[in-house]
């Protein structure tokens, strides 16, 4: 039994004051959360305060990035070093927006997911095809090219520790959701792949999420697929009360 993850991705959004608050909201309701993991990735100027907020609760803190560095010349990047100090537990890789608006690449990213899991951080892997490429028929192959390169010279006992998230680029933010059975799709498409790759014991072990425009009233259905494993929250992310109904549903 593979036990679900809902983790919310804050985005560029919430200064201190107002992640703490958020934090606190969520950390009310879901502080004793054993039936699910639950992530919270604010912004890095936050991520000491929902640290603080949420310490001696069920609840983790995630980031929305790292750099594949250890440490050095590298202006702008935050290291695993410098996220472990802040408790932070997981890891967002390869989002859309990463890779559409900072041009990051299969091979950095595979960098950097490869780099958490040395430091013992769980990386949570984002794919998923933009609209094109489904209208085009090209969603597998997408898909495939980004879950190899990602998962590249990744060993099979590493996969209960990395999760990945389907996100089709086209559901982001647009308030369309793919249909639950569009998603189960390319999660079991997904599973076939890790298989392939590194066996079927760590298959049937990694956690796939599914992301895009989930919110409570949609949750539910997409959650009782068999192949998806939680959600990665955008903008239902930035309300409490949306956030805990999906968790809620997850439950
Ligand atoms: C995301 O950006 O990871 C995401 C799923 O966003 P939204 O829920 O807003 O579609």
């Amino acid at each position: 039994m593979r036990k679900k993850i809902i983790a919310g991705n804050w985005k560029m959004n919430k200064t201190v004051e107002e992640a703490i608050e958020l934090a606190n909201q969520i950390k009310r309701d879901l502080a004793d959360c054993t039936e699910v993991d639950v992530v919270l990735c604010p912004p890095f100027t936050a991520l000491k305060s929902v640290s603080d907020t949420v310490e001696g609760s069920l609840i983790n803190v995630g980031s929305q990035n790292m750099g594949a560095e250890d440490a050095g010349a590298y202006t702008g990047e935050i290291s695993h070093g410098m996220l472990k100090e802040l408790f932070v537990r997981y890891v967002i890789l390869g989002h859309s927006e990463r890779r559409e608006y900072y041009q990051e690449t299969d091979l950095e990213i595979n960098l950097k997911l490869k780099k958490a899991l040395e430091k013992n951080l769980r990386p949570i892997l984002c794919v998923g095809e933009k609209l094109e490429d489904r209208e085009g028929g090209n969603t597998e192959s997408i898909v495939e090219v980004q879950v190899r390169a990602g998962l590249k010279d990744v060993a099979a006992d590493a996969y209960t520790e990395l999760v990945i998230a389907y996100e089709p680029v086209w559901a982001i933010g647009t308030g369309k959701v793919a249909t639950s059975q569009q998603a189960q799709d390319v999660h079991a498409f997904i599973r076939g792949i890790v298989k392939d790759m590194v066996g079927a014991e760590a298959a049937d072990a990694v956690r796939i999420q599914y992301g895009g425009s989930m919110k409570p009233g949609n949750a539910p259905e997409l959650l009782a697929q068999p192949d998806i494993d939680g959600g990665l929250i955008g903008g239902a992310a930035l309300d409490a009360a949306s956030f805990i109904g999906i968790v809620n549903a997850a439950k």
